[in-house]
């Protein structure tokens, strides 16, 4: 029996309009450059990757702190690039979501908003766990800010009124989630994490908390969701996150690739506006190493990659591709027809979700 493989877990951002999802994001991939050699780690199109050495460096102080132990068995986090919840609905696979986790934002001076809720509607209806990142602490009057620095370090600088002004914010968050249905806490005072979601007071400006809840979210992963990682399938499955024209290739997809490999000249099939489409694949790009500093859109060629990854698939006749199609790879030709039903049957789906909102 070969040794079962884990993939890297992928992570969602949602939240309502300007609770911070994207500034968030942005410092939480900053951590992947600054602190790691350029080109030692795999690039991704539209998803970016927080390697578990880096992870582990960032989180030290936070396991240490809550004497928090875990086996890793799986590869880093792979943040998908775009926020919110119609990004989310993309990420559509049979049965729930491509994302495995998410953080959902919550601004802490506007607490439970209309996204909010609609966010934590559609990742109960795909059955995805979340982590809440309770965001902008920094703008409690008198909050002593450090550049990314562990919350549970920061609260420790605070003055008495801060951290009263922090638990009244936190608590009427906390009663507002109930109201909705959602028991979540503080996650230092979680006994049983799979009875409560973890609130983790961030400051996506400043980085503190980012440590916490980069560390919430591994640990959930490793104790919680092997199952869901294991890589079962030689050939790849995955979602279609875009369709777009790229100078010189003409129509490409950018794909989440969630299960087995893909390669140069695989037959894919995805759904088109018409019905399946069946295609070779043409070439396998992804971003030069380096890319996220000289800030260029050069791309490389590889012959194949395994899941989890986000890759960039040049092919003949992906003008009608829909975005949010599943995208299957058929290596026995015999499968075909039922791998078209598959892509159909899905994508009726889609079809009917996109009407009904
Ligand atoms: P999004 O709409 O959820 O993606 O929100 P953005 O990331 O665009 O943030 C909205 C605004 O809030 C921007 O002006 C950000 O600079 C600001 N912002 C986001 N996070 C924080 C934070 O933690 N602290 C403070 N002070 N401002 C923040």
């Amino acid at each position: 029996m070969p040794e079962k493989r884990y993939r890297q877990p992928l992570v969602s951002v949602l939240g309502h309009v300007d609770s911070g999802k994207t500034t968030l994001l942005d410092y939480i991939r900053k951590t992947r450059v600054a602190s790691k050699e350029p080109g030692s780690i795999t690039q991704h199109v539209g998803a970016s990757e927080i390697p578990v050495d880096v992870i582990y460096e960032v989180c030290r102080p936070v396991m240490e702190a809550l004497n928090l132990k875990f086996e890793v068995k799986t590869g880093g986090l792979l943040f998908i690039d775009l926020p919110g919840h119609e990004a989310f609905s993309n990420l559509r696979r049979r049965g729930g979501s491509v994302a495995d986790i998410a953080i959902l934002v919550i601004d802490i001076n506007g607490g439970v908003q209309p996204q909010t809720i609609e966010s934590i509607n559609i990742l109960r209806e795909r059955r995805v766990p979340f982590v809440i990142a309770l965001n902008k602490i920094d703008t409690i009057y008198g909050w002593k800010s450090q550049e990314g620095r562990p919350f549970i370090v920061s609260e420790r600088e605070q003055s008495p009124s801060v951290i009263a002004e922090l638990e009244r914010r936190l608590y009427r968050v906390v009663d507002q989630l109930m109201e909705h249905g959602i028991n979540a806490e503080r996650y230092d005072r979680i006994k049983d994490f799979t009875k409560t979601f973890a609130i983790v007071p961030t400051s996506a400006v400043s980085g503190e908390g980012v440590p916490d809840l980069l560390t919430i979210l591994f640990g959930l992963v490793q104790r919680y969701m092997l199952d869901r990682l294991e890589v079962t399938s030689d050939e790849g499955k995955g979602t279609v996150l875009e369709v777009r024209q790229h100078p010189g290739l003409g129509t490409v997809l950018t794909a989440i690739i969630y299960d087995g490999t893909i390669k140069k000249g695989d037959t894919i099939v995805v759904a088109g506006s018409k019905g399946p489409i069946v295609t070779k694949v043409r070439s396998l790009l992804v971003p030069e190493p380096l890319q996220e500093m000289r800030m260029t859109k050069k791309f490389r060629n590889i012959d194949e990659v395994s899941a989890a990854a986000g890759v960039m698939i040049s092919a003949p006749d992906l003008e009608d591709v829909l975005a949010g199609s599943p995208i299957y790879v058929v290596r026995d030709p015999s499968m075909l027809e039922e791998m078209k039903r598959e892509v159909q049957e899905e994508v009726e789906r889609i079809v009917i979700k996109t009407d009904r909102i």
